[in-house]
C-alpha cells in the first residue's frame, strides 16, 4: 500500500500548513521548525492560470527570435543576481524548509553553475543538423533539422530543493527558448516567488518567466494549459500529471521518488563508506529524492558497519541553526512527512528490526524526526519498500555482492544508487547491473551535481531526464526542413500522373537502390 503524498495527507487534514482546502482563496505558509506562520499566499484559480500562460504565450515568439545569445544575456543578468542575493535568498529557504544553513546555501550557487553550463553548451546540443541524404535520388536535396521550443513549459516542483527542482529544469527550457510558469510546492513557494519577483522587477526580463501559487488545482490547470509539463514529485501524483495531460497529448517529463540503494562490499574503505553512508541518508534530513533509503553490507563487515553507523549518526547535530553551520539536520518540511517516516519505523520496530538510534519525533513546536539507524531489517517492512523521505537509515546483511544486486535492484522505483567497492573497477561491474537511472562508485549523491550526466529515474521513477543535453533537449522539438540543393523541372517521377513506363522505371530505380551485390541490383538474378 502507498503513503499518501505530503498534499494529500495536508489536504486531508484541512487547510493548515501549506495545502489549500477546496476553495479556498489564500494559503498558510508556516515555519517547520517552530510552525508558526510566515505569510498567507493567493491561490491562482485556473481563469487565472490561463492568464498567466496566455501573457507567457504571447511573450515567447520574441524570445525565441533573439536567439541564444540574447537569452544568455538575460541569463546572465539571472545569475548575477543569485550571486548577489544568495544570502537573502538562503534566509527566505531556510525559514519555509526548515533546512540547515549550509544546506539552505547550496541552491543558488548551483542553480549559477545551471545557468553557465546550459548558456555554454546549448549551442552544440541545440546546433542544426545537415543529416547526409540516404538514397542517391535524394542528393539534390538539403537536409536540416532544426529544434525549435516548446512555446510555454510549465515546471511543477515539490518542497525539499525548493528552487533547484523548479530552476535546474526552468533554466534549460528559458536557454531553449520556451517561456516558463512555475508552479511551486504549496508548502515552499516563497523562494521561487522571489526569484520570480527580481525577474520582474529587478532584472526587468522579458513576461517569460511566471509564477501560479496553489495545490493540485491550480497545478492540474497549468498542465491543462501548458505544451509541456515537467513535474518532479511523488510518484502518486506524477501518475495523476500524466493521465491529465493524456486529454490534450501534451508531453511529459516526470522526476518521481526513489528508493536508493547503497551497497557495501566486504573489500570497501570502511569508514569512508559509513561516513558516505550518513550524509548520503541524512542531508537535507533525508528529505532528498536521490537519498540512500537502503543499505546492503556483505555479511563479514555487517556488525563492524552497523556499529560505527550507530556512533557516527548519534554525533550529528540537530537544530535550528540561523546562519550559524551549527547543525547538521534541521527540521521535516512538512508535518505529513514526519508522520510517514514514523510510521515506516514503527512497521519496522513491529516486525523484528532493531532501532539503534534516534527512532521518534523530537517533543517541542516545529517537526522534527530524530536521525535513525535501523539493523536486521528485510524486504517485509515498509521500510525497505516504500518511500520514506526522512532521516532514516535500514541496514540490511546480504551473503555476497550477488545477494546485495538483486536486493537492491527488486524494488519499483529505479532513481540512483551508490556502490562502495574495493576499486573503480569493481565498483563499475557491479553499477552495470543495478537497474537505476544513476549509480555512484564509492561516492553518494555526486550524480546529480555532475551536470555531463543525464539525472532520470527508471521504472517508477520516472520518464526522461534532467542535465547534460538530454536536460534541454527534452524542450525543443525537431523540425525537418528539407530543401532543393539544385534547379529544378516543373515536376518530379513520383508526381502524377502514374503510368506504366513510369512505374517499371521506377522499380527497377528502387531495386537498384535496395538490393545488394551486382547481379541482384540489376535484376539478373543468382548465377
Ligand atoms: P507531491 O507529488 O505531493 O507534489 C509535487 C507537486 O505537485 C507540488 O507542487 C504539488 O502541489 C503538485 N500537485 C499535487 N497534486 C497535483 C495535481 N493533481 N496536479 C498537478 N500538480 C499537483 O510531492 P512532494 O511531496 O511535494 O515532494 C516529495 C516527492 O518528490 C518525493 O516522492 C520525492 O522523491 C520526489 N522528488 C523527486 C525528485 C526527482 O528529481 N526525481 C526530486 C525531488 C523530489
Amino acid at each position: 500500500m502507498e503513503s499518501a503524498t505530503a498534499s494529500e495527507a495536508a489536504a486531508q487534514r484541512g487547510s493548515h500548513g501549506g495545502a489549500p482546502a477546496g476553495e479556498a482563496a489564500s494559503f498558510e505558509v508556516r515555519r517547520p521548525a517552530d510552525g508558526s506562520l510566515i505569510r498567507d499566499v493567493d491561490v491562482d484559480s485556473p481563469e487565472r492560470v490561463a492568464e498567466v500562460v496566455a501573457r507567457a504565450r504571447a511573450a515567447q515568439p520574441e524570445w525565441e527570435a533573439i536567439g541564444l545569445s540574447g537569452r544568455r544575456r538575460w541569463l546572465d543578468r539571472l545569475r548575477d543576481w543569485m550571486i548577489g542575493n544568495h544570502d537573502r535568498l538562503a534566509d527566505v529557504m531556510q525559514e519555509e524548509t526548515g533546512k540547515v544553513r549550509a544546506e539552505a546555501e547550496l541552491e543558488a550557487p548551483f542553480l549559477c553553475g545551471t545557468i553557465n553550463y546550459y548558456v555554454e553548451h546549448a549551442g552544440e546540443f541545440l546546433a542544426e543538423e545537415t543529416p547526409t541524404p540516404h538514397i542517391l535520388p535524394l542528393k539534390v536535396k538539403r537536409l536540416r533539422i532544426v529544434y525549435r521550443p516548446y512555446p510555454v513549459v510549465g515546471v511543477i516542483s515539490p518542497w525539499n530543493f525548493p528552487l533547484i527542482l523548479a530552476f535546474d529544469d526552468a533554466i534549460p527550457a528559458l536557454v531553449a527558448g520556451c517561456a516558463v510558469v512555475i508552479k511551486p510546492s504549496e508548502f515552499t513557494p516563497l523562494s521561487t516567488m522571489e526569484v520570480v519577483r527580481a525577474w520582474k522587477e529587478e532584472i526587468g526580463g522579458p513576461e517569460v518567466l511566471d509564477v501560479v501559487n496553489g495545490a493540485g488545482e491550480t497545478g492540474g490547470a497549468l498542465v491543462d494549459e501548458v505544451d509541456f509539463v515537467q513535474f518532479t514529485g511523488s510518484d502518486r501524483t506524477g501518475k495523476v500529471v500524466m493521465k491529465r495531460a493524456a486529454d490534450t497529448l501534451t508531453p511529459v517529463s516526470l522526476e518521481l521518488g526513489g528508493k536508493d540503494p547503497l551497497i557495501v562490499l566486504r573489500d570497501a574503505d570502511l569508514e569512508r563508506a559509513v561516513n558516505a553512508t550518513a550524509t548520503g541518508a541524512l542531508a537535507n534530513t533525508g528529505q532528498i529524492c536521490m537519498a540512500i533509503e537502503r543499505v546492503y553490507v556483505e555479511e563479514p563487515i555487517y556488525d563492524e558497519f552497523v556499529d560505527r553507523l550507530t556512533e557516527r549518526v548519534r554525533k550529528l547535530r540537530q537544530g535550528t541553526d540561523g546562519r550559524s553551520f551549527g547543525a547538521d539536520l534541521g527540521a521535516m518540511t512538512t508535518p505529513a512527512q514526519a508522520e510517514i517516516v514514523a510510521d515506516h519505523v514503527e512497521d519496522a520496530r513491529h516486525r523484528g528490526a532493531r532501532v539503534l538510534t534516534g527512532g521518534k519525533r523530537k517533543e517541542g513546536p516545529g517537526d522534527w524526526y530524530e536521525p535513525t539507524v535501523i539493523a536486521d531489517v528485510d524486504h517485509s517492512m515498509k521500510v525497505m519498500t516504500d518511500e520514506t523521505f526522512g532521516p532514516v537509515i535500514p541496514v540490511m546483511k546480504v551473503a555476497d555482492a550477488d545477494e546485495a544486486v538483486r536486493m537492491a535492484n527488486e524494488s519499483r522505483y529505479g532513481l540512483s544508487a551508490s556502490v562502495f567497492a574495493g576499486s573503480s573497477r569493481q565498483g563499475e561491474q557491479i553499477a552495470r547491473r543495478i537497474e537505476a537511472g544513476a549509480v555512484n562508485v564509492n561516492d553518494v549523491l555526486t550524480t546529480y551535481f555532475a551536470l555531463g550526466v543525464p539525472m532520470g529515474g527508471w521504472k517508477e521513477s520516472g520518464i526522461g531526464f534532467r542535465h547534460a543535453s538530454y536536460g534541454i533537449k527534452k524542450f525543443v522539438r525537431p523540425e525537418s526542413i528539407v530543401s532543393p540543393r539544385v534547379k529544378q523541372g516543373k515536376g518530379d517521377p513520383l508526381w502524377f500522373p502514374y503510368t506504366p513506363t513510369k512505374r517499371k522505371m521506377i522499380n527497377r530505380v528502387f531495386r537498384f537502390i535496395n538490393a545488394r551485390g551486382l547481379r541482384n541490383r540489376l535484376g539478373l538474378g543468382p548465377k
